[in-house]
């Protein structure tokens, strides 16, 4: 399985990769051996070992090959041009490049992620593999030259772990910084960092050329200080700096046999100088990328209460007023800042309820009080004024919020701004109702007859087709009657067609009067209209038109109007087969006979009642049966 590695650029070929990072090898080699005066001692660190796993670790899993092959090639040139016969060079190499694939393959083995020591885990995956690096190629180094002695194996062992452990991280926190920062440092933080380097190296190396061990101590500060002031590469370039310095400063004899302690005293020395800066290291980078990692969750979350217009909102039991998100004081219209603490007797007092409608804000503190002193979920919603006087208006639902024993710590809650949807709701049920509104007035216009107000041609005949089902269905008696102005030709034509329109008007009135809620009354056309009575015999009907009759024959006309206008009218009662059509004809044949018979007349289809010229006359016989 590929492991994710760093990108490469295609600007360099393997082979020319592999080149530099046998150079950089052979540099770093040559200067350490040259250290040693070309002797088979070594010298205080291996700084070879930390270039070489650096390369090996950058490298892509198809280079890594040609990387080692470039770092055998120089480590045999600088071991056979520091004097090192050519054997002993070859298994050299060797132990060489073992350390660097046992510690690499361990590094990958554990870590799925390229290590960057940002993590405490990850720093100490570092130093085992180191450890067991350095261990290997020690055994292998003196298993192939025929059995060193044990000063050598642990010279050796110490100098690879050493230059492992210093030189390892400062390139590798070198390489990812440049990589991740698009923004080179500023020249005063360049500077103040050289300058603590230059001091660091030059005390040091004044330190250990002189002897003066009791100063000791001053590096270490040093590389806190280094530590807390630039981090990772603070703490790397601090010890390689230090390591620098002691191998300058040292006055390095040549030990053939035995331990040499004091080099060995001063090799720890540097790991303690590591084992203190790198926790510390590893901490404030773990840290540092926390806070990042925060730091992009929670610009996430913002961007996403602010796309969906939903804050949220935290109020602790121990009573303060509520902590908002950004969203929350945006919905409220103000510019987000940091809240006051301020120490509350009672929710109830919270002054983000003044915030709301005056009409919302007891319905909104009676809630979040229970809510409380229950601890149970709630909703509600409700209107807040902004500052500018708009009314925005609010969803907010949420529950009671635990602390990690699980005790009930306060209230949290969302709080969505509803206003688009609210407003959106109020123009459907607007339009809704002006549809409405419109249907039933279409629908009137359309059953009226515009000169007199009452039911049309069309919706008076519908009536009656009702009255008839219904009166078939019930077997209960229907009657229609048919009122014809008399003469009106000649009103339209002595009055003028204005006071036509005013007569046909009012004697509409009067047959609506006469007929109330309980029968139907429209204009059939011109001057005839229908009457429709449900629930009423012959007798009853020619009462009603009597009245008709005798109410329009009262009536005064003014002074500009015709003295009197009468009206006849012909009456027929719904067969019991329920023809519609046969009631008319027979009405209409009734009112003909009434016309026929001199007018001012009530005519039903049975009898014809006649009041003889002058004022209709009621039917009284008529009248008694009916009351
Ligand atoms: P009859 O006694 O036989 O019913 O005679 P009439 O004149 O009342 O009947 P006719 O059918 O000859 O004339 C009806 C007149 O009603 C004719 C028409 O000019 C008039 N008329 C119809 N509709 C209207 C209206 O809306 N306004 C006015 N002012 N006159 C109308
Ligand atoms: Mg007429
Ligand atoms: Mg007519």
């Amino acid at each position: 399985m590929d492991r994710p590695g760093p990108r490469t650029t295609t600007l360099f070929s393997p082979w020319h990769r592999a080149f530099v990072v046998g150079l950089s090898y052979f540099v770093a080699a040559y200067f350490s051996l040259k250290m040693t005066q070309g002797s088979t001692d070594i010298a205080a660190i291996w700084p070879a070992s930390g270039v070489a796993l650096a390369a090996v670790l950058l490298v892509g899993p198809q280079q890594r090959v040609s990387t080692l092959a470039g770092i055998a090639v120089a480590s045999l040139t600088a071991n056979m041009l520091a004097g090192t016969p050519l054997l002993t060079s070859v298994a050299f190499t060797l132990a060489n490049l073992l350390e660097v694939v046992v510690i690499s393959s361990l590094m990958f083995r554990v870590s799925h992620k390229w290590v960057r020591f940002d993590s405490v885990r990850a720093s100490l995956v570092f130093i085992a593999a180191a450890t067991v690096g350095g261990f290997s190629s020690a055994t292998l180094a003196i298993a192939l030259t025929g059995g060193g002695t044990l000063g050598f194996f642990v010279s050796w062992f110490t100098t690879v772990v050493l230059g492992t452990l210093i030189v390892t991280p400062l390139l590798l926190t070198i390489f990812f910084k440049t990589k991740a920062e698009s923004r080179s440092p500023s020249v005063r933080r360049f500077a103040q960092f050289g300058a603590l380097t230059v001091i660091l190296t030059a005390a040091s190396f004044a330190i250990f050329h002189t002897g003066a061990y009791y100063l000791m101590f001053l590096p270490l500060l040093g590389v806190v200080i280094a530590t807390y002031a630039f981090g990772p590469t603070g703490s790397a370039l601090s010890i390689s700096a230090i390591a620098f310095a002691m191998v300058l400063g040292l006055d390095v004899t040549p030990v053939s046999a035995g331990l040499n302690l004091q080099m060995l005293g001063l090799q720890f020395y540097l790991l303690c100088l590591i084992g203190a800066a790198w926790p510390l290291t590893a901490m404030l980078a773990e840290k540092e990328r926390l806070i990042r990692s925060y730091a992009e969750t929670n610009a996430l979350l913002e961007l996403a209460e602010s796309t969906a217009h939903v804050g949220h909102w935290f109020i602790g039991k121990d009573i303060d007023e509520p902590v908002w998100s950004d969203e929350v004081f945006r919905i409220h219209g103000v510019k987000p800042a940091r809240q006051q603490k301020v120490g509350l007797k009672n929710i109830a007092d919270a002054a983000a309820f003044k915030l709301y409608h005056k009409d919302d804000r007891e319905r909104v503190r009676t809630i979040l009080v229970g809510a409380m002193e229950r601890a149970v979920p709630f909703e509600y919603q409700a209107r807040i004024v902004r500052p500018d006087g708009s009314i925005r208006h609010v969803h907010s639902i949420g529950k009671p919020h635990y602390d990690r024993k699980g005790r009930f710590d306060g209230l949290f809650g969302t709080f969505h701004d509803v206003s688009e949807h609210i407003d959106m709701v109020e123009k459907l049920h607007l339009a809704r109702r002006e549809a409405l509104h419109e249907a039933s007035e279409a629908k009137r216009l359309s059953e009226t007859d515009p000169l007199t107000g009452i039911a049309n041609r069309r919706k008076i005949l519908s009536s009656l087709d009702t009255a008839a089902s219904h009166a078939i269905q019930n077997k209960s008696p229907l009657c229609v009657g048919i009122v014809d102005i008399d003469h009106f030709k000649s009103v339209n034509d002595r009055f003028g067609h204005a006071m036509g329109d005013a007569v046909l008007k009012r004697i509409a009135e009067i047959i609506q009067s006469v007929s109330g809620m309980t029968y139907y009354v429209g204009r059939l056309g011109g001057e005839e209209f229908l009457v429709v009575l449900p629930d009423i015999n012959e007798r009853g009907g020619v009462a009603l038109l009597q009245l008709i009759s005798a109410k329009v024959a009262c009536e005064n006309w003014g002074e500009h109007g015709p003295d009197t206008i009468t009206v006849s009218t012909g009456l027929a009662q719904l067969g019991p087969e329920g023809d519609v059509n046969a009631a008319l004809t027979a009405a209409d044949n009734a009112l003909y006979e009434a016309k026929s018979s001199g007018r001012n007349a009530v005519r039903h289809a049975g009898t014809v009642l006649r009041f003889g010229g002058g004022l209709p006359q009621p039917d009284n016989d008529l009248l008694d049966r009916m009351a």
